[in-house]
């Protein structure tokens, strides 16, 4: 998590212009945008089509009130998203909210979640259950849902009370499970709280398929979010799936449940939806969710004065176009291996390297002092944010994440290139983050 004052950060350069994978400050220096920002600019930057579509819509006009009027790419984009998600096995996934981020995306989420429980007569349902190693944002709903101490921890008194149970991580498992047990046992752990609560108080349980700014692309073991489903069905509790990182064809799937053949009750999007041309996030609920709600009050009551902001739909058609029909998805689905591979290949022989992991174009490296005992580095070392430093100096940007590892800070970096990245870009890449991360384990070795 980039959130950090720390030595190994200086001022920030100010941006200038961008365009397709590369970043331009305005002292003239040049950024290989190695991880599309926070895993948001997944078509590169300066896209002459999107920004004409915006252009367009502005002339026509900015916003049309929600209260006031729809709009064609409000609609449109909601058709899309519909269809996306049909395809990939989530039929049904076809009532939506569009807010301008994450953060609003989840707690919208959140908020679909206790309405319809209360839609259906099950007043006692307010309570939701997370995860430790997790971000779900930083309004105070989705702060609660979030496992990340160090975030939490000025607000702690008035967040709400949320059980956040074990991450979710083959690399590390809780205390005294094998690697292979994980998902049983995570599964097994949710169905244990929900009873020790009482499935009478728990109004949903939300997760981030592969976990990113608190964890580094950790994707669930496979058969997880099989389970998941089945525990939230048994006990009547809304699924709620966090994609805004992973999400929007970020792991080689346009939903990333689709990999584990899953649909959620509820998900939300954002990052990767309008590719940071516009500010837009959604809250996605099942047909099924939205049918009790509207029988018993008419319509969710979540949203804002810029939901369904026409110019920010705009955007994230002109860019789901583009995603769609240069088939982008397919593309880091048939690429992710190679990111993978090349990343490997450029960390061969580092001692410090204790994971490399993800899912599509969105791959992450953990380092590590003891790669037999995994000991952390030191947290003072803030070895990621070195990292995040010497690929600047190299002209890279990268997504460091720190955070707690067992209750001390972990070190790991994410790759998230954009989609329409080359292979060239893709060596390049790699290239760089290698020659940075060695530079800072010479750095710091013998001071772990
Ligand atoms: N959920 C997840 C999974 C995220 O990664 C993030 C942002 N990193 C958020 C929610 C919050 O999104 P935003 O920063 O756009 O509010």
């Amino acid at each position: 998590m980039q959130d950090s004052a720390t030595v190994v950060s200086p001022q920030l350069p100010k941006i200038a212009w961008g365009r397709g994978l590369y970043l331009h400050d305005t002292d003239g220096k040049v950024y290989l945008d190695g991880s599309s920002g926070p895993a948001v600019y997944c078509i590169g930057h300066g896209n002459a089509e999107v920004n004409e579509a915006i252009k367009a819509q502005l002339d026509r006009v900015a916003h049309g009130y929600r209260y006031s009027f729809t709009s064609d790419p409000l609609e449109e984009l909601t058709e899309i998203i519909t269809r996306r998600c049909a395809e990939g096995g989530g039929e049904g996934l076809e009532r939506m909210v569009f807010v301008s981020g994450g953060s609003e995306a989840v707690e919208s989420c959140l908020k679909i979640a206790l309405q319809y429980q209360s839609a259906r007569g099950a007043h006692t349902r307010h309570k939701f259950i997370a995860r430790q190693r997790s971000w779900h944002g930083n309004t105070l709903g989705a702060l609660s849902c979030s496992g990340f101490a160090a975030r939490r921890e000025p607000f702690e008194g008035s967040l709400l009370d949320v059980p956040l149970l074990s991450p979710v991580n083959s690399y590390r498992p809780p205390k005294g499970v094998a690697a292979e047990d994980v998902a049983q046992w995570c599964a097994d752990e949710l169905e244990r709280e929900i009873l020790r609560q009482g499935p009478e108080r728990i109004a949903a349980f939300i997760f981030e398929p592969v976990v990113g700014a608190a964890g580094g692309c950790v994707p669930a073991p496979p058969g997880y979010a099989a389970k998941v489903r089945e525990i939230c069905d048994r006990y009547e509790v809304v699924m709620i799936a966090d994609e805004v990182m992973c999400g929007s064809g970020r792991c080689g799937t346009w939903r990333a449940l689709q990999h584990d053949g899953v649909v959620p009750d509820v998900m939300s999007v954002a990052k990767g939806l309008a590719a940071g041309y516009m500010p837009l996030g959604a809250a996605v609920y099942h047909r099924r969710i939205g049918e009790v709600i509207e029988a018993a009050h008419g319509a969710v009551s979540t949203g804002h004065t810029f939901t369904g902001h026409t110019a920010a739909c705009a955007a994230g058609v002109a860019v789901q176009r583009i995603v769609e029909r240069e088939k982008l998805v397919e593309k880091v689905a048939a690429e992710g291996p190679l990111l993978h591979r090349l990343l490997g290949e450029a960390l061969e022989g580092v001692e410090a390297v204790g994971d490399i992991r993800g899912r599509g174009f969105f791959q992450a490296v953990e380092l590590v002092a003891d790669r037999e005992t995994k000991e952390p580095f030191p947290a003072e070392l803030q070895v990621h944010l070195r990292v995040r430093q010497a690929a600047l100096d190299r002209g890279l940007i990268c997504y460091p994440v720190g955070g707690n590892v067992d209750g001390r800070r972990g070190d790991h970096v994410i790759l998230a290139p954009p989609y329409n990245v080359t292979e060239a870009e893709l060596a390049e890449i790699t290239g760089r983050l290698g020659e940075a991360v060695r530079a800072v384990v010479a750095e710091v070795s013998g001071r772990a």
